[in-house]
């Protein structure tokens, strides 16, 4: 990994030797990178080997990944301090990218509920159902099954529409609204279909949690794979240091920012809501403690669900490691609240945003939307095709232009 950054990283006068001789600069960076998470990585690796840009990534906090960031615990067992990561796409680019940077292990991942004393397949399949109701029924059997509970409702308009007009009341009141009761503070009725519409019922007796195409885990984690996308030497990277105490020391061209869309602009239309977590990581002095990766408890304690690291990784070890995650209003940026008015208050940051012509935003904070870790890799190469044909167009054509639009926050530092 490079970093953290040293005084004497600073280009020298023949920085931009290899580039275009439209892109002059003085010294100084090319692209400032805010954030270390996927979005930053991918768009600094991209700048970097792709363009030949030289590229500063900062970070507020001490590591590499944001919040797909793992680490040995004290006992030596790999967890993810920021909640379980599990990687999984149906997209063959997304994963053939990241698989230059890491090797994979294949892991499926599979979620028990705990229903009624028993520790139900989840999401719902043709086991849960037998199983809670004692009943013998056959995947042909059991959409009768779910006809007979539903209770249909027109428009859809709230998860607790979207569940009950699906599988009924008893299961919704078993599995879904306590939990999401927990995990969001509201009551299902009062947050957006498609809240609960991310947790598929099946017919089958498949209990994957997850039905894509490509389901694995870095073979040496994540925070590996990380430092092998920012080892490119035109990346420097910046840990502990929030960008705005580094935006007018160090000079940049155009800036990457993958934070908070409402903080960029100092929530001047007002603070973006979000729902947040409290990690309780705890290490037991046995191999292994439950069957699965993760236990949900819909309808008991303060918390929502329990993971077991080892089954993700696969770690051999003598002790386990768990994490209980506590859903709270405070705290880190977690999961954007899905509500019409939150999407409004939103569009006006992202109408803001697309003022700023040498400011990019790419990542699920700057989008305000839950993103699974594909979804921001996706993101991310789209984004950097988009910047790097805007920059091509301005190469060839209006080079005075694509100076004058891009160029401002360096000038700044020059100036300072
Ligand atoms: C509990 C939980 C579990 C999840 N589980 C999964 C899963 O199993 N599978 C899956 O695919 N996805 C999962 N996700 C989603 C996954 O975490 C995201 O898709 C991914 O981390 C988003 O990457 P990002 O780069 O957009 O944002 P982040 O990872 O949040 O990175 C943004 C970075 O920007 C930094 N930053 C912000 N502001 C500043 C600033 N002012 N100055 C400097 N740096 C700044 C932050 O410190 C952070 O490191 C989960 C998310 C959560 C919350």
């Amino acid at each position: 990994m490079n970093g953290p950054f040293p005084a004497s990283a600073l280009p020298s006068s023949d920085f931009h030797a290899g580039l275009p001789r439209s892109h002059p600069h003085p010294a100084g960076f090319d692209y400032l990178v805010v954030g270390a998470g996927f979005a930053g990585a991918v768009m600094a690796e991209r700048l970097a080997s792709q363009r030949n840009r030289k590229v500063l990534v900062v970070d507020k906090r001490a590591t590499l990944g944001g919040n797909a960031h793992d680490r040995h615990d004290d006992a030596g067992v790999l967890v993810h301090p920021y909640g379980p990561h599990i990687f999984h796409t149906n997209s063959a680019d997304v994963f053939a990218y990241l698989s230059q940077f890491t090797a994979w292990r294949p892991y499926e991942h599979r979620v028990r509920a705990s229903v009624d004393g028993q520790l139900l397949p989840m999401p719902i399949n043709l086991d849960t159902v037998n199983r809670l109701y004692g009943l013998q029924l056959s995947s042909q059997e059991l959409p009768a099954f779910f006809e007979r509970h539903a209770e249909p409702c027109s428009p859809v308009r709230t998860s607790e529409d979207a569940v009950i007009s699906q599988i009924g009341r008893d299961l919704y009141n078993k599995f879904f609204r306590g939990y999401t009761r927990k995990q969001w503070g509201l009551d299902p009725s009062e947050l957006d279909a498609s809240v609960t519409a991310r947790v598929p019922t099946r017919t089958t007796r498949d209990d994957r949690y997850f039905t894509d195409t490509f389901q694995a885990m870095p073979l040496h984690g994540y925070t590996r794979m990380f430092e092998r996308m920012l080892a490119h030497p035109n990346i420097k990277v910046m840990l502990n240091t929030d960008y705005r105490e580094i935006q007018h020391l160090v000079p940049w061209r155009h800036m990457v920012y993958t934070g908070p869309i409402d903080d960029f602009f100092d929530h001047r239309h007002g603070r973006l809501p979000y729902r947040s977590l409290r990690f309780e990581h705890v290490t037991l002095p046995k191999q292994q403690h439950q069957d699965v990766g993760t236990i949900n408890y819909p309808n008991e304690h303060a918390y929502t669900r329990v993971t077991e690291f080892k089954h993700l990784t696969g770690q051999e070890h003598r002790q386990t490691s768990l994490v209980y995650e506590y859903p709270q209003a405070e705290g880190e940026p977690y999961y954007p609240i899905p509500r019409p008015d939150n999407a409004a208050l939103y569009r006006r940051y992202r109408d803001d945003a697309e003022q700023l012509a040498h400011v990019t935003f790419v990542g699920r904070l700057a989008s305000y939307q839950y993103y699974n870790m594909d979804q921001v890799v996706a993101q991310a190469l789209k984004t950097f095709r988009q910047l790097v044909a805007r920059e091509d167009d301005a190469e060839s054509g209006c080079a005075t232009a694509s100076e004058g639009s891009s160029a401002r926050p360096a000038d700044k530092v020059a100036q300072a």
